[in-house]
């Protein structure tokens, strides 16, 4: 009789699951997304808009209408294409097949973003991790341009900021690491709207750089979109791997309605941008607790218990990430906290000081 276990990867059966907590009954702070949900009078009109797509149609081929919308409304400069994705998440995963030929490896800094290391094991390609240093979670350069020069990735992956430190790194430092690339570098813009800066002004000046971002953290994380902008020379060549229907009906009318409600977006980022400065600020009084300079919508902090801390956020009904598991030497006793609501992130500061002082 045939067993799973005998015909699945050795490496799928040895790893877990990925794994998302329980948020019943709890506040949501451990995934980045946006607290916000629409105004009333905006979920009316996109119910009226959604009760028009056609279901039983497949979606539009290569997602050419939105495609064009995005561009638009986004400013992506002429002269750029734009590749769509089943989240940004899908996107990383077709770049790295792609480019998975014999002896291909991929590289990024770690701690980083799961997915790049995640997407390389499911392709069969190795995932080089260069540390960070441990002081500030700042790139290791010489580690980084030796690390390339021995490795020769196919892929190099720079999450701008980074996930879960919240680290931008110098652009000059972005500039030497394309400058050493023997293959693709892939600037992971997850964070953008929280960031306020990109590398889409400089896109242009490198052939061996693309740019991966996602409407997820700006608000729209239940509708997976994710959208890659590069040279048509990179994106031809990656839309052959990409699931004919990606993107769904559903998924292609709500964002079409959203990117006329971007302003609205862009008001609530302001938001939680100012939140970010309300909690790095109250988390520094903190004894206990180092937390570390961040331009996304979380924090990154270090407590001298996080397992205990953990708990004491759950009794209080919040829900944060101990990221220790990403990383145990870098990230030990590092708990990722969303920046959130005022209100929400009025009660996480309360928390976190009952937990400092006890
Ligand atoms: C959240 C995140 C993504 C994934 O976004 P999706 O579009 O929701 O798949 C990609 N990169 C980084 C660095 C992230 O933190």
């Amino acid at each position: 009789m045939t067993r799973p276990t005998d015909t699945i990867r050795p490496d799928v059966l040895a790893m877990p699951a990925y794994h998302v907590n329980d948020a019943t009954g709890l506040i949501k702070l451990d995934a980045m997304e946006n607290p916000y949900t629409l105004p009333a009078a905006a979920q009316r009109a996109l119910a009226e808009q959604l009760a028009t797509v056609a279901l039983n149609r497949y979606p539009v081929a290569g997602n050419g209408p939105l495609r064009d919308k995005l561009k638009a409304r986004l400013e992506i400069p002429a002269g750029l294409d734009v590749m769509l994705g089943n989240g940004s998440d899908e996107l990383i995963h077709l770049i790295i097949q792609a480019c998975a030929k014999p002896g291909a490896c991929v590289l990024a800094p770690v701690p980083g973003f799961v997915m790049y290391a995640m997407s390389a094991q499911f392709n069969q390609v190795p995932f080089v991790g260069v540390p960070l240093n441990a002081a500030d979670f700042s790139l290791d350069m010489p580690a980084m341009l030796a690390a390339i020069e021995k490795h020769q990735p196919a892929v190099i992956f720079l999450a701008y900021p980074n996930n879960p430190t919240g680290t931008l790194w110098p652009a000059d430092q972005i500039a030497q690491i394309i400058a050493a690339a023997p293959g693709l570098v892939v600037i992971d813009e997850a964070y953008q709207p929280f960031a306020q800066t990109s590398w889409l002004p400089r896109l242009l000046e490198a052939p061996n750089v693309v740019i991966v971002r996602t409407l997820s953290k700006l608000g729209l994380a239940g509708i997976r979109l994710g959208y890659m902008i590069g040279s048509a020379a990179w994106l031809q060549q990656f839309d052959k791997v990409r699931p004919p229907y990606n993107v769904n009906v559903l998924t292609q009318a709500t964002a079409e309605f959203m990117l006329d409600q971007l302003p609205l977006l862009y008001e609530q980022a302001a938001i939680l941008r100012a939140q970010r400065a309300v909690l790095f600020d109250a988390l520094k009084t903190m004894p206990g607790a180092t937390p570390f300079e961040s331009h996304a919508n979380f924090i990154l902090t270090r407590v001298p218990d996080a397992p205990a801390w953990l708990q004491g956020l759950k009794a209080r009904r919040l829900l944060v990430k101990n990221v220790a598991g990403m990383h145990p030497q870098l990230l030990a006793n590092c708990l990722r906290l969303n920046v959130s609501t005022p209100e929400e992130t009025a009660l996480l500061i309360n928390a976190m000081k009952e937990l400092s002082a006890s």
